[in-house]
């Protein structure tokens, strides 16, 4: 089967390698569409801080069950599926409590560990969930990034009622701010100042769409909902100076919730948040139910991430996609990969 391998930065190989052997608990996978993350772009440029080469790389993945292992139950050959990429210890502390996402010993798919651009792929069943028969292995591809969302959106609480901004209208600030709109939030505010990108996130049913070049975020937070403010402010962009107007927007009892993956330390006024009560989240990717939910959501349409997908690749394009991406970073939303 083909595979692709990143083997240093920059540089990719494909191998003809055997179909992986499947395990009593396994499931083999054959691989339809993979997307492109932020994070995969990072390892082309060997700038990701937590990973080595060689690795194959693919972690937002949708495909097909051709074999089942014989001692597991609740998947048959032919079902469509996504993968839950995170491999973890299950006995550290963060692992016994419940939160596996941030195990110490965390691997994920195609980043510490073999990932998908590869014609088969063989996971435990546990990492593997079923999508419904209607969906496209297009939007199965989305659903890890959505699954993003959906964890950011179950760690900021109860949102119903309240006002939220979402800091940067790429793939995740995208669903991030769909998925706070179908979990009871009264007004939703996503700002860029790429008009592209505000233009997708205008067909998706979020409430203000801002484009936030030249202006202060205080300035847009007081316009969209007055005196009130933000209840909560989700930083999707990684940009430091947005993150610096974000903790001056952050109202006294507000939350401000850090999604975006920071390359380096970013310095802030904290009294700020001592002063105001301001309740500072990290969020790591997601649990299996956040999975689950963002499965739930895309079935029901509460959420709609076809307009995402900006291009595709086939897998022997693969050299391509890097570049393209680097020169077009107006117009590139989400890139996918089809495997076969
Ligand atoms: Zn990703
Ligand atoms: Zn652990």
């Amino acid at each position: 089967m083909l595979q692709v391998k990143m083997t240093e930065a920059f540089k990719m190989s494909f191998l003809d390698t055997p179909v992986p052997e499947v395990g009593d608990d396994e499931v083999l996978i054959q691989m339809k569409r993979v997307g492109v993350c932020g994070s995969d772009i990072q390892i082309y440029h060997g700038k990701h801080k937590y990973m080595t080469f060689p690795v194959v790389q693919g972690h937002e993945g949708a495909g097909v069950v051709t074999k089942v292992g014989s001692k597991v139950s609740g998947f048959k050959e032919g079902d469509k599926v996504t993968i839950q990429p995170q491999v973890y210890c299950g006995t550290c502390a963060p692992c016994r409590s419940g939160h596996y996402n941030v195990c110490k010993n965390l691997k994920v798919y195609g980043v510490h560990t073999g990932g998908m651009f590869s014609e088969y792929f063989a996971v435990p069943a546990s990492k593997a969930l079923l999508l419904p028969e209607n969906m496209s292995f297009d939007e199965g591809s989305l659903v890890e990034p959505a699954a993003v969302a959906t964890g950011a959106i179950r760690r900021c609480g109860n949102l119903t009622g309240t006002n939220v901004v979402v800091l940067g209208a790429g793939t995740i600030g995208n669903l991030v701010a769909q998925v706070a709109v179908a979990s009871g939030a009264k007004k939703v505010v996503i700002t860029d100042i790429n008009e592209t990108r505000l233009d997708i996130a205008r067909t998706c049913g979020i409430h203000a769409c801002i484009n936030t070049r030249g202006r202060k975020l205080k300035d847009v937070i007081l316009e969209q909902f007055g005196d009130d403010e933000a209840d909560i402010i989700i930083d999707c962009a990684g940009v430091k100076a947005i993150f610096s107007e974000a903790v001056a927007a952050a109202r006294c009892s507000s939350k401000l919730v850090i999604v975006a993956n920071y390359k380096e330390p970013v310095e802030v006024e904290l009294p700020l948040f001592q002063r105001r009560e301001v309740d500072m989240l990290g969020i790591m990717m997601y649990l299996r139910e956040d999975f689950q939910r963002a499965i739930d959501l895309m079935t029901s349409k509460a959420i709609n991430t076809a307009p995402l997908i900006s291009d595709h690749f086939g897998i022997r394009q693969i050299e391509e996609v890097y570049p393209y991406i680097d020169n077009n970073p107006e117009s590139v939303m989400k890139v996918v990969i089809d495997i076969s």
